[in-house]
């Protein structure tokens, strides 16, 4: 007998026939006398429909309340599974994350998990019963409602199979697994069987929203057992995600693309070329909460300097906001932004032992006449930031360029 957490995703559970086959597929798994755990997510457009819903009251809701909102998509779908499993037989009891005490942090909107009190669940688990929890949300230690940023059930299922020392943790999607790049963009990407916690990490920040980043993190810390896999096929192994890299195979020099389209690039001109000058302008886009990421300085040559950074795009207006106060304070001459970019972003551990990736990327992009408006490196990727409208191409000859195509 295993204990396994399943995380069915919005697609997964979009309707109600889906949500009978979410309850054969746990139904299953209770026949194998296996303990099953189960965190689902809104049905599919559930979340979006009820942004879309605030907006219509308010510009600027209050994260306290609009934690309160979205959180209820997810509300919907534990009840409805409950039903589903009972109706054949299963015994099941749904729980909101308040009510098996997912205690996380006040940050609305994108709380951290801080604790889980397992008691309650296993209490159940021994008792027959298919734990259904709803995903994305938690409690902060006075009881708010918080939920854990888009895409966080995939958090709550790790976090909750660490919890319980679960024996797997399965998400189940409506891919069968981790693919070289998002195979919606280039159908040729390939599944891969494995990929390493470190890769996996990269992909999922730089923009692969197939696994939430913050569950990469969990499982990579509490060394929980995770696996991606289809919900909409029976058979498969889907893709394991694991500590090690595969040392029997030649390890391919990269082993997926990834990209995001909400980049914006904010470029703060005529900065004196002093020092401190970085960060009087970064410091108060920190302050407001705003992630910058690649950083380029340009040396002028009468004394100042022009700094580029990117930002997510819906932080731009905020960011902007605050430049437009620093601007003042250290006379720079100008702020220019620009939200037509998107970021592209090689990864893989084989890098390391194989020089040239870059040449060849850049090669490649330039043989397209894809202009690269800015370019950032670690040991295990490369990403570079390009104009929006070159995204699915740029994806797509890199893909082929670096044969992620082929079988390996
Ligand atoms: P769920 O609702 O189940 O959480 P998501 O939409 O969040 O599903 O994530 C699954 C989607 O991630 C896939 O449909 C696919 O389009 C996208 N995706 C992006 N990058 C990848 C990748 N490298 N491998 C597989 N899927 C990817
Ligand atoms: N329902 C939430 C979202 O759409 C959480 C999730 O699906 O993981 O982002
Ligand atoms: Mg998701």
């Amino acid at each position: 007998m295993a204990l396994i957490v399943q995380k069915y995703g919005g697609t997964s559970m979009g309707s109600p026939e889906r949500i009978k086959n979410v309850a054969k597929r746990v139904a299953k798994f209770r026949a194998q006398a296996h303990q099953v755990v189960v965190v689902v997510s809104a049905m599919s457009g559930a979340t979006n429909q009820l942004i879309a819903l605030t907006k219509e009251l308010t510009a600027n809701p209050a994260p306290r309340e609009l934690d309160v909102v979205l959180s209820t998509g997810e509300q919907v779908s534990i009840g409805l599974l409950a039903m589903a499993l009972q109706d054949i037989g299963v015994a099941a009891k749904s729980y909101t994350g308040g009510q098996v005490k997912i205690l996380t942090d006040d940050a609305y909107g994108k709380a951290r998990i801080l604790a889980i009190d397992d008691a309650p669940i296993r209490r159940d688990l021994d008792a027959g019963n298919v734990v259904i929890v709803a995903g994305f949300q938690g409690v902060d230690a006075e009881g708010n409602i918080t939920t854990l940023g888009r895409g966080g059930s995939d958090t709550t299922g790790v976090a909750l199979a660490a919890a319980l020392k679960a024996d797997e943790c399965q998400i189940y999607t409506d891919v069968d697994g981790v693919y070289t790049t998002d195979p919606r963009i280039v159908p040729e990407a390939r599944k891969l069987d494995t990929v390493t916690f470190e890769e996996m990490l990269e992909m999922a920040s730089l923009g692969s929203k197939v696994l939430q980043i913050r569950s990469v993190e969990f499982a990579g810390k509490y060394k929980v057992k995770l696996r991606v896999l289809s919900s909409f096929e029976d058979e498969g192994e889907g893709t394991l995600i694991t500590v090690e890299e595969n040392r029997d195979m030649e390890q391919p020099v990269i082993s997926g693309i990834a990209f995001t389209r909400d980049e914006a690039k904010i470029t703060v001109q005529g900065v004196p070329d002093q020092p401190g000058m970085a960060f009087q302008v970064l410091g108060p886009v920190a302050e407001a909460n705003v992630d910058v990421d690649m950083i380029i300085q340009n040396a002028g040559r009468d004394g100042t300097a022009d700094l580029s950074f990117t930002v997510m795009r819906g932080d731009l207006d905020k960011t902007l906001n605050v430049l437009d106060r620093v601007k003042a304070v250290i006379g720079a001459k100008s702020v220019e932004a620009d939200k037509t970019l998107c970021k592209v972003s090689l990864v893989g551990v084989g890098m390391h032992s194989h020089p040239g990736v870059a040449a060849r990327m850049f090669r490649t992009l330039s043989e397209e006449g894809i202009n690269i408006r800015m370019i950032s490196t670690s040991e295990i990727k490369i990403s570079v930031v390009v104009d929006e409208k070159y995204l699915e191409l740029a994806v797509r000859v890199l893909h082929k360029a670096f044969d992620l195509d082929r079988a390996v």
